[in-house]
């Protein structure tokens, strides 16, 4: 079984609390303060890893915590960061953060080695030492550290193809996959029981292309019949696609009737072409073909539509991607004949889609197949998902570019705030950045409210308070504490 969704749950550490402490020494009756800081919270990072081939283990252990930052102590001693937690992911991994501080966060784990933080660790408390001033040389008071981020993370596994194989059933798609790639274990033993899309590796001694059979694109599977729909996604980071079309329809129709229409050489080509005025086939169906010979262009001719058609109702942006033909199953028409539909489709699709005549059971056009793939899919080896490397930015060749996006919504600004006033006499301050100003003292301790209120006339949220109507001995509320603000204070 593939465990290919989980959801996890995650907290960052919190930040250690500053110390407060003064020093001992013995001629000395009371030191200066020497209280350390608080060590910053471990943060919740996912790092791919190539080892891993589905979420099983997320799944298992759906909690996860980074560990705390520890407090500060005497002597200036700073505490102990938080350790960083790891979840291992497998390539193609894409999380989406869904509620608490994670919530519309994004990312796309694509290559081993590349990490995200997803939750970051609550930074740590100053000690009483920074706190110090001329005036008040004995603070009794620190910073406390602050909490981690915290969230649900959703996670799903998507197929990492650089290149897919579309076509109808019994095209040929699962026999050109498996003599045109050798087998790659690592990659191969992804037990897709359900989706069932197999993987093989082209390798070209320098490069290596992940092909996918797509086995999934009947009819209607667009509309998300079957499993279509959730199948396609796992193709969307393909950056090529190959068509296989069935050179000899009436020899290998669709027979297992997911398409009888398509694939019926009897049946018109005109009905799936007028279907879908978009499709990208500009020569009427039947022209310049030998007469014992229009019959199977103009079946070839629907299927093709028909897939294309597929295409573009699951996903324009999948259908937008580079093509290439092959027309399968050579071994089974005459050589002649071949080379006419050869022609017919070049002339048909033109320069941009190279087309090319193979046969899985001769071998017959493989080679050229592999050559014109790598050709097209432009692959580099940093590009290649199978060669695992550093963290580095996705690849950015026009082609991915269109699918492969690489979104990470960074949390808004923490600056800014509100004021409001609650009823008479009672206000209240929001914003991210006071929200976690306020959470940095000990409401019990005046002392650090004492300061606290000077870091807020400071940054202008008195003024602001002020202006709303806000006067001495009014209450004032932030992230559910209340003060009330020493009239006495300097403006
Ligand atoms: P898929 O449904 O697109 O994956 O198609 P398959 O690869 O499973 O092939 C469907 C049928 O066509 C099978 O019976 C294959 O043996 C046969 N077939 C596929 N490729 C060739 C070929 O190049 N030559 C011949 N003679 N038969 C082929
Ligand atoms: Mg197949």
């Amino acid at each position: 079984v593939l465990y290919d969704r989980a959801k996890i749950e995650l907290q960052a550490g919190a930040g250690g609390n500053g110390s407060v402490s003064f020093r001992r020494e013995a001629h000395v009756p009371k030191g200066g303060p020497d209280g350390g800081d608080g060590g910053r919270g471990g943060d919740v990072i996912l790092v791919c890893d190539d080892s891993l081939r589905d979420l099983h283990q997320l799944k298992r252990r759906p909690h996860r915590r980074a560990e705390r930052g520890g407090n500060g102590e005497g002597a200036l001693r700073h505490g102990a960061d938080g350790k960083d937690l790891i979840v291992k992911v497998p390539p193609g991994t894409e999380a989406v953060g869904e509620d608490g501080d994670l919530l519309g966060r994004r990312y796309d784990l694509v290559r081993a080695g590349q990490r995200a933080v997803v939750a970051r660790g609550g930074s740590g408390g100053r000690g009483n030492k920074h706190f110090a001033t001329p005036t008040r040389q004995a603070p009794r008071f620190g910073e406390r550290g602050l909490p981690g981020e915290q969230g649900g993370l959703s996670l799903q596994l998507k197929l990492l193809a650089d290149v897919g194989l579309v076509g109808l059933p019994n095209a040929g798609k699962s026999s050109l996959l498996s003599r045109l790639t050798r087998a790659a274990p690592k990659i191969g033993s992804y037990p897709f029981t359900t989706l069932e899309p197999v993987l093989g590796v082209l390798d070209d001694g320098e490069r290596q292309l992940v092909i996918a059979d797509i086995p999934g694109l009947i009819e209607g599977a667009s509309e998300g019949a079957g499993l279509g729909h959730d199948f396609l996604g796992h193709v969307e980071r393909c950056r090529l696609l190959v068509h296989v079309l069935d050179l000899a329809p009436e020899l290998f129709g669709a027979a297992d009737g997911a398409d009888a229409d398509g694939a019926d050489p009897n049946g018109s080509a005109d009905d799936a072409a007028a279907a879908d005025p978009d499709v990208n086939v500009h020569a009427a169906a039947g022209a310049d073909v030998h007469d014992d010979g229009a019959d199977t262009d103009a079946a070839m001719l629907a299927n093709y539509a028909t897939i294309e058609h597929e295409l573009a109702a699951y996903d324009p942006r999948l259908a937008r991607l580079p093509r290439v033909l092959a027309l399968s199953k050579a071994d089974l028409v005459d050589p002649e004949r071949a080379e006419r539909a050869l022609g017919i489709w070049r002339d048909r699709l033109g320069e941009s889609v190279p087309v090319c005549v193979t046969s899985s059971a001769t071998r017959a056009g493989l080679p050229q197949l592999g050559m014109l793939l790598f050709a097209s899919a432009q692959v580099d080896e940093s590009a290649s998902s199978l060669h695992a490397r550093d963290g580095g930015e996705l690849r950015t060749d026009a082609g991915s570019e269109a699918l492969a996006e690489h979104i990470v919504y960074r949390p808004g600004g923490d600056d800014g705030f509100m004021v409001y006033q609650l009823g008479s006499g009672s206000f209240a301050v929001a914003g991210r950045g006071i929200e976690r100003l306020v959470a940095r003292y000990d409401p019990e301790n005046e002392e650090a409210m004492a300061h606290l209120e000077g870091r807020l006339r400071r940054i202008g949220v008195i003024a602001a308070l002020e202006a709303e109507g806000f006067q001495a001995g009014d209450e004032l509320e932030i992230a559910g504490v209340v003060f009330e603000l020493d009239p006495d204070m300097p403006g």
